[in-house]
Formats: C-alpha cells, sequence, structure tokens
C-alpha cells in the first residue's frame, strides 16, 4: 500500500510517513552510499549539490553531513528564494513601500532582508503599511476589503508559487480588482542550474534536484544536465531518508558511470510535472533575464508579467524612484548561494551576522544556508 492508496487508512498513513525517518532505513541507505561511492582517480571530492532552501535546511537539521563518506562534499546551492533575490530588486519593494497609501503584502522572511539602506521592516516602523501574508490570495482578500488602497504582492520564488501568483492576477482581473498588482520577481530553476553546472570553481558532479519545484516542472526542463554535461540529478523530497535516497541513487549513477535525471519522490513528482500550473504559468508570464544575488544576470530565468495583464505589473503601474544600489560589505552571501563557500567560513558569522542581527538575506530566511547553519551546526 502506498501514501497515495485510497484505502489507506491514519495509521497506515503515519506508519508510511514514519519510514521515511527511520534510523534503522538511515542505516542501511548510508551503508549503500559508502558502498557506491567512487574515488575520483585525482583524489578530489565528489561535490553533490542541493538547489534548494527546504533540502538545506532538512540536511542540517538531520546532520546528513555527517553520514558521508569523507571524500564526499554536500554544497549548498541558490535554492533560497528570498537569498537569490537581489539587492537592487529588494531596493526596489522598499521603494513600493513608499509610496503613500500603498499597501505591501509579502512572505514575513522578505521583511527583514536589508536593501541598499533599508528593509521593508525598517520602512514599516516608519509608517509603512506593510502586512505579512501567507499566500498571494490573502493579499487578494485585502485589495477586497480596501478598495480605496492600492494593494502589491511581493512575488519572489521558483516555479513553486508562480503558478498561484498567476492565479491570483487571473482572479483579479475575472473580478475587476483594480487596486491589485504583483511587484514581480520570480524565478526559474534550470537556467541557474546551467550556470550552476559550468562553475569551474565549484566543479559539481551531481545534482540532487528540488522536490517542491519539479512537481510542477517535472523532469524534461533538467534533461540538458544528463545530455549536454553528463551530471546525473535525482529528484528527491525533504524527510531524512528521502535526502538519503536520492544520494544513494546518485551514487549508483556515478559508480555504473550513467548520467540520468530520475525521480526518487515519486509519491509527489510525475516526470511531465503539473501542466495545469505550467499553463497558468504560461498564460500570466513571459521568460525573461533576471538578476540572481551572487550569480548575476542569467538569460531566461526570470519570469514578468505579459503585455496582456501589464496593469498588475506594480513597477509599471507605481515606477517609484529606487535608491542607487549598494551591495553590504563582507557579506559573502553570493559566494554562499554559489557553494563555494560554506557559511562558516564567512568572517562574519555568528560574530555580526546572526538570526537576531542579520547582515544579509542568506541569514534572515528559514531557508537560508547561513540560517540552516547558526541553528544546526
Ligand atoms: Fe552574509 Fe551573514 Fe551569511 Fe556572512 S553569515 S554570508 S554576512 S548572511
Amino acid at each position: 500500500m502506498t501514501a497515495t492508496d485510497s484505502a489507506a487508512t491514519p495509521d497506515t498513513l503515519r506508519e508510511e510517513l514514519a519510514a521515511f525517518k527511520d534510523p534503522a532505513l538511515a542505516r542501511g541507505l548510508a551503508q549503500s552510499i559508502r558502498a557506491l561511492t567512487p574515488t575520483k582517480p585525482d583524489s578530489a571530492p565528489i561535490t553533490l549539490m542541493e538547489v534548494c532552501g527546504t533540502h538545506t535546511v532538512s540536511i542540517a537539521r538531520n546532520g546528513i553531513r555527517s553520514l558521508m563518506p569523507d571524500n564526499v562534499r554536500l554544497a549548498s546551492g541558490p535554492g533560497c528564494p528570498v537569498c537569490v533575490t537581489s539587492n537592487h530588486d529588494i531596493d526596489k519593494v522598499i521603494a513600493l513601500a513608499k509610496v503613500p497609501g500603498l499597501i505591501i503584502a509579502t512572505f514575513g522572511d522578505m521583511t527583514r532582508v536589508p536593501g541598499s539602506s533599508s528593509s521593508l521592516l525598517a520602512e514599516q516602523a516608519a509608517g509603512a503599511d506593510v502586512r505579512i501574508v501567507y499566500s498571494p490570495l490573502d493579499a487578494l482578500t485585502i485589495a477586497r476589503e480596501n478598495p480605496e488602497r492600492e494593494v502589491v504582492f511581493v512575488g519572489v520564488g521558483f516555479e513553486t508559487t508562480t503558478p498561484l501568483v498567476a492565479r491570483a492576477i487571473q482572479r483579479a482581473q475575472n473580478e475587476g480588482l483594480p487596486n491589485f498588482s504583483i511587484f514581480a520577481a520570480h524565478k526559474n530553476m534550470p537556467g541557474a542550474l546551467e550556470v550552476i553546472v559550468n562553475d569551474p570553481e565549484l566543479s559539481v558532479d551531481a545534482l540532487i534536484l528540488p522536490g517542491h519545484v519539479s512537481t510542477i516542472i517535472g523532469v524534461e526542463p533538467y534533461q540538458f544536465l544528463a545530455e549536454r554535461y553528463k551530471i546525473p540529478g535525482v529528484i528527491t523530497g525533504f524527510e531524512p531518508n528521502d535526502i538519503l535516497q536520492g544520494i544513494a541513487m546518485i551514487m549508483r549513477q556515478l559508480h555504473e558511470g550513467r548520467a540520468e535525471i530520475e525521480i526518487a519522490y515519486a509519491r509527489s513528482v510525475m516526470a511531465k510535472g503539473n501542466p495545469v500550473a505550467l499553463a497558468a504559468i504560461d498564460e500570466v508570464f513571459r521568460t525573461s533575464d533576471a538578476t540572481w544575488r551572487g550569480i548575476g544576470v542569467i538569460p531566461g530565468s526570470g519570469y514578468e508579467i505579459r503585455e496582456e495583464y501589464a496593469d498588475f505589473d506594480a513597477m509599471r503601474r507605481f515606477a517609484p524612484a529606487v535608491e542607487e544600489t549598494v551591495e553590504h560589505a563582507g557579506c559573502q552571501c553570493g559566494n554562499v548561494l554559489r557553494g563555494v563557500l560554506r557559511p562558516d567560513e564567512c568572517p562574519l558569522f555568528r560574530k555580526v551576522c546572526t538570526p537576531e542581527n542579520p547582515v544579509g538575506p542568506c541569514m534572515v530566511s528559514g531557508e537560508g544556508s547561513c540560517a540552516a547553519y547558526f541553528r544546526y551546526l
């Protein structure tokens, strides 16, 4: 019986879910990883990168690094949506927050991310109306309840959140809601992966691919990794044994000299993804170049609102003056997001930069590598 079986009872579901954390299974998977891990001819470490913030946190919280063979390095990549949002985009949101009478609706993490000279939290303290929401649909509700006010939802994230934002825009249009718009800074993952596998400083051998994003996009957008770059990738879930199973499958591929994109998260991910969500994205957004913190501009890695929905684009609607972008001196978030620096190698880690006093977004976000290292290592 599987977790998706209609005959499953709460008890059997609980048992199945417990298996994803079962220590005996974890030990068996760790043994398989050790048995399958090859040695490189130059004795260099085998670098696996996870590109999902939820994986980053789960790996740290569950001590998965300590289960790896000595020659395996688990590097964290640009998988935290708040962290990869550029300083310039943060400054744009802050400029919007200063527009008189405007309500900013955003996920909580975004309020504490420092821009060049301010943050949403600082603007809120100075009188801006900044509200924390859990979904773009909450922002729609705020717009309906405040017809005399303009409401802007801050849209950051990958393919997981983009369809929801697309749906919110479609709903606003269908309802004729004139006071709702979006700051659109969504990104897609495959473009960033191409930069990562071409980074000579990093030298990635295989990728632990994101479960949530893959429920939307499926397998096909990753195939270039295997076909063009001969880099194996396994899509996996977020429980400790999901991740260990994904790593074991990667090691088997490396051991056998294969490079394929495999799914270790079949309870959620289908090869073709979610066509309904993809259609919603395509209806409202078109791909555009996007700036990633630490990486720079990646062609085709962002989403911008199509002309047909231009009225819902907050930057076009309000065109606020945006201050000149200044990067934070000393913050190594960019190198952390590229996986070339461990958070504890940043000179400010724990000394100056803490979750209570974050210098960069990697320490702010619950999915940030620096925050995960601070909490669990
Ligand atoms: Fe930036 Fe703080 Fe992380 Fe250093 S520890 S890279 S300052 S967020």
